[in-house]
């Protein structure tokens, strides 16, 4: 199996009945791009920006040569990074709110961003001068209403517009949201994003209530989940007739086993950890795509 997998490893996903699939990788930490060969995978499907701030707020100028870096790495593949997301199972200190009684439902992601304007507002610069050099698209972690997405993109196109004042280079990037609260699931329809992207690990949390690390309760959430499966495909549904793309970024898209049912809920680009890449491209070699059954039996 490894041998077929690393076989596979560097070849563009398709389906055993010839459909392509995307596959992207996820990067937690820059360095990890060091090991890595972009020509493996199609892109950066999430980049989790907390390794920036684990030392307190980064200056724009350090975050812009992080951002530059990946799209320099990825040569001219799409590159997603994702907004801070602290809270909840990241807690950052000096930028988390302490005492909260339950900080996974509390000022997390997006609503802390929205807080801490300055923080965000000098991701938001350091991103749209990136944007400048390539395909950056930017995602907005646990969004939950369509005003949280609209007030961002209101922020951006401030930054874009006060970057060019000062004579700074700078391009308005895509804006996707993560989709990982069971709201967003319901009503993606409703939010003006140019992509979206699901989370499922904290996706299956909210709609389980289920911790993301806690013990014992796997059959809770086992990814399979008859209601998490519905969310998949409602978010899909709501792609499609939006006309953005959907992938999955969450940890079920980096194993084998969830392969054909995701795309039998009809999704198309998996976002996977980058050891995961040849085992689910392989995985994709050996299933189909929905609606085709019935032709190849
Ligand atoms: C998720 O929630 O599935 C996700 C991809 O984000 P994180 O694991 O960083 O919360
Ligand atoms: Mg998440």
């Amino acid at each position: 199996l490894n041998a077929r997998a690393a076989e596979r490893m560097a070849r563009p996903a398709r389906t055993g009945d010839g459909v392509p699939i995307r596959v992207l990788v996820n990067v937690n930490e820059i360095t990890e791009i060091d090991r890595l060969s972009p020509q493996i995978c199609d892109g950066v499907g999430l980049t989790r920006t907390e390794f920036l701030f684990s030392e307190g707020a980064p200056s724009e100028q350090r975050q812009y040569e992080v951002y530059r870096r990946l799209v320099a790495w990825a040569e001219g593949r799409p590159v997603a990074i994702r907004t801070l997301d602290a809270g909840g199972d990241k807690p950052l200190p000096g930028i988390t709110v302490d005492g909260e009684s339950n900080p996974f439902l509390g000022v997390r992601g997006v609503r802390l961003s929205l807080k801490h304007r300055e923080v965000f507002v000098s991701q938001l610069r350091a991103l749209a001068r990136a944007a400048s050099l390539g395909p950056l698209k930017v995602m907005v972690p646990m969004v939950s209403v369509p005003e949280e997405l609209t007030t961002v993109r209101q922020l951006l196109r401030e930054a874009v517009a006060a970057l060019h004042a000062e004579g700074v280079t700078a391009r308005e990037p895509a804006l996707g949201m993560m989709v990982e609260v069971p709201a967003a699931a319901l009503t993606a329809e409703d939010f003006a994003a140019d992509f979206y992207s699901i989370g499922s690990n904290d996706l299956i949390q909210y709609t389980m209530a289920v911790a993301r690390d806690a013990a014992g309760l796997g059959h809770l959430t086992a990814g399979d989940n008859p209601a998490v499966m519905e969310l998949i495909r409602r978010t899909v549904a709501a792609g499609r007739a939006r006309g953005v793309e959907v992938s999955l970024c969450g940890d079920m898209a980096s194993k084998p086993e969830h392969v054909a049912p995701l795309l039998a809920a009809g999704l198309t680009t998996f976002s996977v950890a980058p050891t995961a890449v040849g085992r689910i491209k392989l995985a994709i070699s050996e299933a189909r795509a929905p609606g085709r059954e019935a032709r190849a039996g």
